[in-house]
């Protein structure tokens, strides 16, 4: 069935970031959607792997006033310790959010309607030009697809453009319904070794690579891949493969770089959860694999 109006459902947002320059062509509003099908080693974004309301704790900014002791329905919530996480019987209810002066204990995860993102995003209508609009991401957007599918016709119909960052382990149904509904897709290609990616993402990638080359084929000059460098992860035979496939993609994709970045470490200790465990220098990796797609020939999109 397709999917209706922007009313008829609503979806998890963890975040909406403005002003994003990095999530596809011009100034855009990036709409972060919870719930994901992968569960990479080096994912930034681990608030977004199952939707709903999740309690973050951060200790370092502490001051241990017990003001979260006096309002917890519970009497489970005090000063959290490293790696604590929420007590088990915690209904996540957020009153011990509200009274912590120190914002040591926050709340990530909010229902909104369709509509509610539509009139979000519409607010920034100026500022996105001929280029910008809206990007949604994740989490993993397309497996909202019934979600997304209506307000992207709704942008599109007010001339904003409109996009998803994936990684492309979907239905092949969203797979196939994409390229009429969406003017660009930002999809992921992690690992071409399909044992290695089930290792580090808890998946194979057949359908990944089979989603890659049907978007190829079906958006031509509309697919830009991200491929994520990450130490101890990829290695030089690694990249050659990913380039290697990427050559042998008829229309060219726009191909971009994503080095590992650290900046994300601290929200797993935050959700009780172990930080990854990817450690090395990831700047020469980046330069290798500069040169190899260049050398491939690839439509390597540099910063
Ligand atoms: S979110 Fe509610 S139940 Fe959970 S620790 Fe805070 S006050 Fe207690
Ligand atoms: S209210 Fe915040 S600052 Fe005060 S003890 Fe609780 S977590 Fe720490």
């Amino acid at each position: 069935m397709e999917p209706t109006g922007p009313n008829e459902r609503a979806a998890w947002i963890f975040d909406v970031q403005r002003f994003s320059v990095h999530d596809g062509p011009g100034i855009r509003t990036t709409v972060f959607l919870q719930g994901c099908p992968l569960r990479c080693a080096w994912c930034q974004n681990p608030e977004s792997f199952t939707p709903g309301r999740q309690l973050m704790l951060f200790p370092e900014v502490c001051m241990e006033c017990r003001a979260c002791s006096s309002v917890c329905p519970l009497g489970g919530a005090g000063p959290p310790t490293e790696g604590d996480g929420r007590a088990g019987a915690c209904t996540v209810c957020g009153a011990c959010v509200e009274v912590c002066p120190m914002a040591a204990r926050q709340m990530v995860g909010q229902k909104m309607s369709g509509q509610e993102i539509f009139e979000l995003v519409m607010r920034d209508r100026p500022f996105y030009g001929q280029d910008g609009g809206v990007t949604f991401c994740g989490g993993e957007p397309l497996l909202q697809w019934r979600f997304i599918a209506p307000i992207a016709d709704l942008m599109r119909r007010q001339g904003l453009h409109v996009t998803v960052d994936t990684c492309a382990a979907v239905p092949q149904q969203t797979v196939e319904a994409v390229p009429g509904r969406l003017d660009l897709v930002l999809a992921d290609l992690k690992l071409i070794d399909s044992e290695k990616h089930l290792h580090w993402t808890g998946q194979d990638n057949t359908g990944i690579l089979a989603a890659i080359r049907y978007w190829d084929r079906e958006m031509p000059g509309r697919l830009w891949i991200s491929v994520p460098i990450i130490p101890g992860v990829h290695d030089k035979e690694e990249i050659e493969k990913i380039g290697g496939f990427l050559a042998t993609l008829k229309n060219e994709p726009v191909v971009r770089i994503l080095p590992f970045e650290r900046f994300g470490e601290s929200k797993y200790g935050a959700l009780g959860m172990s930080k990854p465990a990817i450690v090395g220098d990831v700047e020469p990796l980046v330069e290798g694999a500069r040169t190899v797609f260049l050398q491939q020939g690839l439509n390597l999109m540099v910063y």
